[in-house]
C-alpha cells in the first residue's frame, strides 16, 4: 500500500518496479549482527546488484550499520564508490593487471588466492589472502602457507585478511563443514603471528547461522539479510525478505468460459471472468517455468496466474474486474516469495532474486 497514493507515471503502467524495504533490510542486519555477537564485525554482501535489490541502495541503507561490503567485482566496487559509498568494500574476484589500478584509486582492498595475484600486489595495498580449504574454487591451498610467507616477508607485503569459503554450510554439522573449520584453525596456527591483529573470516549467512565455532572475528552474509534462508530445510526465524516486486495491471478484458490464455493455450477459463493483463515476463526475470502455477496479489484479491509467462507479458484470471493501473504485487506480501519460486523451479532464491532485470528499477522504500 506504500505506493498507492503516488502519482502513477506513464512509466508505472508500462513495466515493473522493486521496492525495497530500508527498514527490513535494516531490521534484519541487526538481527544477524546480534546472532554474530558482540564485538564480531559485519560484511554485507552485496554482489550481483545486492542479489537483484540495487548495490547502492542498500549500501546507502545500510551506512554505519556494517563494516564492510562485500562484491564479486571491481566494477561493481567502483559503481558503489561513484554512487558515493565510503564504507570500506573487500572484492572476492581476483586481483588482475588491468584492475590494480582501481584497487588504488577507489580504496577498493583486494582478495588474493594465487601466487600470480600475489606477485602483483605491492607493499602499499590492503588485501585478504584467501585459502581454499575445501571450497574448491578461488584460494590458495593452506599447504601454500610457507611459500606465501616467503613471498609476504620478502616483499613485505601487509594482508590485512585471512579468509575461507564454505561449501556445505547450509545444514548444520555437516563434515566438509567441519573440516573446513579445523583446516582454517590449523592453518592460522601455523600463520601464527602473521595471523594475529588480522581480520580472520569463514562464515557465509549458512555458517552465521549453523556453525557457532565458525564466526572469527568477521562474519559475510547474504542471502540471510535479503530476508532468505540459505537452506531449504531450515527457515530463519525474525528475517523478513526485504523485497516486493510490483507491477501494474496495464490491461483488462472480460474472458468468457473456455477462452484460452497464452501460447499453447496451456490454460482456459473455468467460468466467465476477467483477464488481467501485467506488462512483466520473463525478458524481466520472471520464470517462465512458473507458468500457471503462482498466485500474485491485486488490492486485496490474490489471483492465480494463468497461461504460459511470456517474455514481456504475464496474465492474471479474476471473477471480478480489476482497473489498469491497479498495483499488483509479483512477489512478495500476499503474492509468493522467491523462495517458493525456487522451490518450484528446482533452484535457489539466490538465483531467483539476482535474475530479475537489472533493467528494472529499484525503489528504496
Ligand atoms: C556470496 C558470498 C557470501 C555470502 O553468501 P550467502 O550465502 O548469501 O550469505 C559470502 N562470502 C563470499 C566469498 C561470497 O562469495
Amino acid at each position: 500500500m506504500l505506493n498507492s497514493t503516488r502519482q502513477i507515471t506513464a512509466k508505472d503502467a508500462a513495466t515493473s518496479y522493486l521496492e525495497v524495504n530500508g527498514s527490513v533490510l535494516r531490521d534484519n542486519v541487526r538481527l544477524l549482527s546480534e546472532m554474530a555477537g558482540q564485538g564480531i564485525k559485519t560484511m554485507a554482501v552485496v554482489k550481483a546488484n545486492a542479489y537483484g535489490h540495487g548495490a547502492s541502495g542498500v549500501a546507502r541503507a545500510l551506512a554505519g550499520k556494517i563494516t564492510a561490503l562485500g562484491v564479486a567485482t571491481v566494477e561493481e566496487a567502483v559503481n558503489l564508490r561513484k554512487d558515493g559509498i565510503i564504507t570500506p568494500i573487500l572484492v572476492f574476484a581476483p586481483v588482475r593487471r588491468d584492475t590494480l589500478a582501481d584497487y588504488r584509486s577507489f580504496n577498493l582492498v583486494a582478495t588474493v588466492g594465487s601466487f600470480e595475484e600475489l606477485r602483483m600486489i605491492s607493499p602499499s595495498m590492503s588485501f585478504h589472502l584467501e585459502f581454499d580449504t575445501g571450497m574448491g574454487r578461488l584460494g590458495f591451498y593452506p599447504e601454500d602457507w610457507p611459500e606465501i610467507r616467503q613471498e609476504v616477508e620478502s616483499r613485505q607485503l601487509n594482508p590485512s585478511g585471512i579468509m575461507t569459503h564454505f561449501a556445505c554450510a547450509d545444514s548444520p554439522s555437516h563434515a566438509k563443514t567441519l573440516q573446513q573449520i579445523d583446516d582454517l584453525n590449523e592453518l592460522i596456527r601455523n600463520m601464527d603471528e602473521h595471523a594475529r591483529g588480522k581480520l580472520i573470516h569463514a562464515s557465509n549467512s549458512g555458517g552465521l547461522l549453523f556453525y557457532k565455532q565458525a564466526r572469527y572475528n568477521m562474519v559475510r552474509f547474504g542471502i540471510s539479510m535479503y530476508g532468505f534462508s540459505p537452506s531449504e530445510t531450515y527457515a530463519l526465524p525474525g528475517l523478513k525478505p526485504v523485497m516486493q516486486w510490483k507491477t501494474r495491471v496495464c490491461a483488462t478484458k472480460a474472458i468468457h468460459t473456455g477462452g484460452t490464455v497464452s501460447y499453447e493455450a496451456s490454460w482456459a477459463a473455468p467460468e466467465d471472468g476477467w483477464l488481467i493483463v501485467l506488462p512483466v515476463g520473463y525478458a524481466d526475470g520472471l520464470p517462465r517455468a512458473l507458468s500457471n502455477r503462482i498466485v500474485m496479489r491485486a488490492g486485496n484479491k490474490t489471483l492465480p496466474q494463468t497461461g504460459n509467462i511470456t517474455m514481456d507479458y504475464t496474465m492474471l484470471f479474476c471473477r471480478d474486474y480489476i482497473e489498469t493501473g491497479t498495483e499488483v504485487t509479483i512477489m512478495g506480501d500476499g503474492a509468493m516469495q522467491a523462495d517458493e519460486w525456487a522451490a518450484m523451479t528446482g533452484t535457489i532464491p539466490y538465483e531467483i532474486l539476482c535474475g530479475i532485470h537489472a533493467k528494472i528499477e529499484r525503489r528504496l522504500v
